[in-house]
C-alpha cells in the first residue's frame, strides 16, 4: 500500500488562497514525521509550493527522514479555476522549488483537491511532462462531491495514453457505488474498523492512502472559529473527529504496508535523482488573481 500525505496550511489552502501560510503546517507534518518514524513507514510527501518557499527546512526533514517529495502545486487553487498559463506558472515555481531545495528531482503531482478534468486533459498533461513530472495522483473514480471525481475508470487510460503514469486513490464498491476509503475526510469521519472493512475489498499491494497533517491538529478549530466564521457544516466537513485521527493512524500503519510511490514504481528504473535545472530564479508570483474558494 502507498502511504501519502499532502503537506499544506488548511487555513492558506482551504479557508483563503491569499493567506499567509502559518507555522501550524510545521508542527503537524513534524508530527506525522514523528508517527511515521516510530513505525519506519516511509511514504510521499505532496508538499505545496508555499509551504516549501516559506518552510525550506520542512521540505528538507522529509527528504532527511527518507520520503519521497513530490508536487503539489504552488497556492492549492484547482486546475478548473487557472488557465493553462496560469497552471504552467504554478506548476513550474513549485517544482523549481521543491527540487532546488532538496537536491532531488521530483516525478510525482498531486492536484489540489483532485481537480483534473477531461477537458483541460491534453495541456494538463503537458504540462506536467515538460516538468519533468512521471506519475499523477489526482484521480477519485467515485463523484463525491460537486468539485471532484469521476463516474468511471476511462480517464485513467486516457492519462496513460497521454505517456503518464496515474495511480488514483482508493474506493470501495457499497451497494454498488464506489466509497471513497483510505484516505482524507474518509478516513478521518470513519470508525477505524468500518475503514478497515472497507479496506479488505481493496487491491492491498496497489491501494493509495492519503492524509493532510493537519487533521491531527485538534486546536485549529478553537483558533479558527474565534477569527473567522465557520459554518456548522464546513466545522463537520473539516474539523470533525479530529482527535480519532492520530491513534487511527498507529493503528493503520500497524495493520498494513506501506511505501512509497517512487520505492514501488520507480526504484529499479532509470530516473535521475538530479534535476535538470536547479535554478529557482522564476519571476515573482503572480499568484493572486481572484478566485472563489469553494468548500
Ligand atoms: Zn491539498
Amino acid at each position: 500500500m502507498i502511504f501519502s500525505a499532502d503537506i499544506e496550511d488548511w487555513q492558506q489552502s482551504v479557508y483563503d488562497f491569499d493567506r499567509e501560510v502559518s507555522s501550524r503546517v510545521v508542527r503537524n507534518t513534524s508530527r506525522l514525521l514523528d508517527i511515521l518514524a516510530k513505525h519506519s513507514v516511509t511514504g510521499t510527501f505532496f508538499v505545496q509550493g508555499m509551504v516549501a518557499e516559506k518552510f525550506p527546512q520542512l521540505v528538507k526533514s522529509i527528504t532527511k527522514a527518507g520520503h519521497e517529495l513530490a508536487c503539489h502545486s504552488h497556492t492549492h487553487r484547482r486546475i478548473y479555476d487557472l488557465t493553462e498559463a496560469q497552471f504552467r506558472d504554478e506548476l513550474h515555481r513549485s517544482v523549481a522549488l521543491l527540487e532546488d531545495i532538496s537536491g532531488e528531482k521530483v516525478i510525482g503531482f498531486r492536484a489540489p483537491t483532485f481537480s483534473v478534468r477531461d477537458e483541460f486533459l491534453d495541456w494538463y498533461c503537458d504540462a506536467l511532462q515538460s516538468e519533468g513530472i512521471v506519475y499523477d495522483s489526482s484521480i477519485m473514480i467515485a463523484t463525491v462531491r460537486s468539485c471532484y471525481g469521476f463516474t468511471d475508470d476511462g480517464i485513467l487510460q486516457r492519462i496513460r495514453n497521454r505517456g503518464l503514469d496515474t495511480y488514483p486513490m482508493s474506493v470501495s464498491k457499497l451497494f454498488g457505488k464506489n466509497l471513497p476509503v483510505m484516505g482524507g475526510g474518509y478516513f478521518r469521519l470513519y470508525p477505524y474498523w468500518f475503514n478497515r472493512w472497507l479496506a479488505k475489498r481493496l487491491d492491498h499491494n496497489t491501494s493509495v492512502f492519503y492524509m493532510h497533517p493537519y487533521e491531527t491538529d485538534t486546536n485549529e478549530y478553537h483558533e479558527v472559529s474565534q477569527l473567522v466564521d465557520i459554518s456548522p457544516k464546513m466545522a463537520v466537513h473539516q474539523f470533525a473527529r479530529r482527535s480519532s485521527v492520530e491513534a487511527k493512524l498507529h493503528r493503520l500503519l500497524v495493520d498494513y504496508p506501506f511505501t512509497s510511490f517512487r520505492e514501488k514504481y520507480y526504484s529499479a528504473k532509470d530516473i535521475t535523482l538530479m534535476p535538470a535545472s536547479t535554478s529557482c530564479a522564476v519571476a515573482p508570483a503572480p499568484h493572486h488573481y481572484p478566485i472563489p474558494v469553494h468548500l
